[in-house]
């Protein structure tokens, strides 16, 4: 029925106006509808009320809106994270989260529906691959919550792709998502108000330093020892810490931007002094800051996160170092929304 159906959110501009040109309309009805999808958030073609009735009626036959339905909402205790479960037509699911701080509405969104990497410590890495987000379905997670914020006055003011997927293995949907959403016409998202998070895919640390974009890029690295990193992520066996260093020192080189190296701290695993004298060795230096977060634990996995004292003494070794860090706080971790616990009770329930 709708299969073949061009989904609006899946076009850039340009193949926007494409379409509507093949059509014989002038150009600015491109330009109205953007401005309906990106400004007001329509949800329904019905609402376009500026366009003439036989275009909508167009548009209705020709195309859809895959607004994602909202299958599920937690809020934490707190009140500042909150956790929505969106279903994609095919009935695929992604969570979606919103962390409010007090300047900050931060939307965390995903590339994929589960992740082919399997980090041993991550959630999505757990249940397995699915499939990738198309472009539109990777933008229509942060509409939802600008859509909700605009109706209390408010907007997002961050967008981090750190929920399921690995965004270099789905690389041009990504940036296709990243640049509707920096749109001057559209959502005008701040380039450096979102960041990329990638497990360490070296090829497309490099092509993404090509892009030309202010948007950040994080690197997933949790280990300094290519013994470790292997065993935590096995991604590593295909670009070790050699591999990924030289991308990453690529990237800086060329973009002169900083790098964030990411660690999840893990009790005894790699909160170990050998760990942060063999980090510090690495990327002293170098354009980087490191985040810090103690792992969220996860069904499929034994570790536990690092000990407050364990914390001082790996950070201790860091700040000797002069290696700039930030230590960050767990958060919505009692609604499964902190990092890598997505999905984490919906695969509960399918093993359950
Ligand atoms: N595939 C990308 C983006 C998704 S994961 C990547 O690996 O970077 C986003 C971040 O959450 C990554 O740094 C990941 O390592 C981290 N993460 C995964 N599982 C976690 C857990 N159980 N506790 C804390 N952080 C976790």
């Amino acid at each position: 029925m709708a299969k073949n159906k061009v989904n609006l959110y899946d076009l850039d501009l340009d193949e926007l106006q494409n379409l509507l040109k093949q059509w014989g309309e002038p150009r600015y009805r491109a330009d109205q509808i953007w401005v309906w999808l990106y400004k007001h958030l329509a949800t329904e073609i019905a609402e376009m009320t500026s366009l003439p009735k036989a275009l909508r009626a167009k548009l209705e036959a020709e195309t859809t809106l895959e607004v994602p339905q909202v299958v599920a909402v937690q809020e934490s205790i707190d009140g500042e994270t909150r956790k929505d479960l969106l279903q994609f037509r095919d009935g695929e699911q992604v969570e979606v989260v919103l962390m409010r701080y007090i300047e900050r509405r931060t939307a965390c969104i995903s590339t994929q529906i589960g992740c082919p990497l399997k980090c041993t410590f991550c959630a999505t890495g757990q249940m397995g691959f699915r499939r990738n987000l198309t472009s539109g379905e990777i933008v229509a997670q942060a509409l939802h919550f600008e859509r909700e914020l605009q109706a209390q006055d408010q907007r997002l003011t961050n967008i981090v792709l750190m929920g399921m997927g690995e965004p270099f293995y789905n690389y041009d949907a990504t940036v296709a998502a990243l640049r509707r959403l920096m749109h001057p016409d559209g959502l005008q998202m701040g380039q450096r108000r979102m960041t990329v998070s990638t497990a360490g895919i070296a090829p497309g640390i490099r092509q993404f330093a090509d892009e030309d974009t202010q948007v950040n890029l994080a690197v997933s690295l949790h280990a300094a020892t290519d013994d470790l990193r292997d065993e935590l992520m096995p991604i590593n066996r295909r670009y070790n810490l050699d591999a990924l260093f030289l991308a990453v020192n690529e990237y800086i080189k060329k973009t002169n931007r900083q790098v964030t190296f990411e660690w999840v701290l893990i009790d005894e695993v790699n909160d170990t002094a050998e760990q942060a004298i063999a980090l510090a060795a690495r990327i002293s230096g170098m354009l980087i800051h490191m985040n810090l977060i103690p792992l969220n634990p996860t069904m499929g996995f034994e570790g536990r996160p690092s000990s407050p004292e364990r914390i001082e003494a790996f950070t201790d070794i860091l700040t000797r170092r002069h290696i700039p860090f930030t230590l960050r706080l767990r958060r919505g971790t009692d609604i499964s929304a902190g990092c890598g616990q997505l999905r984490a009770q919906a695969s509960e329930k399918d093993s359950g």
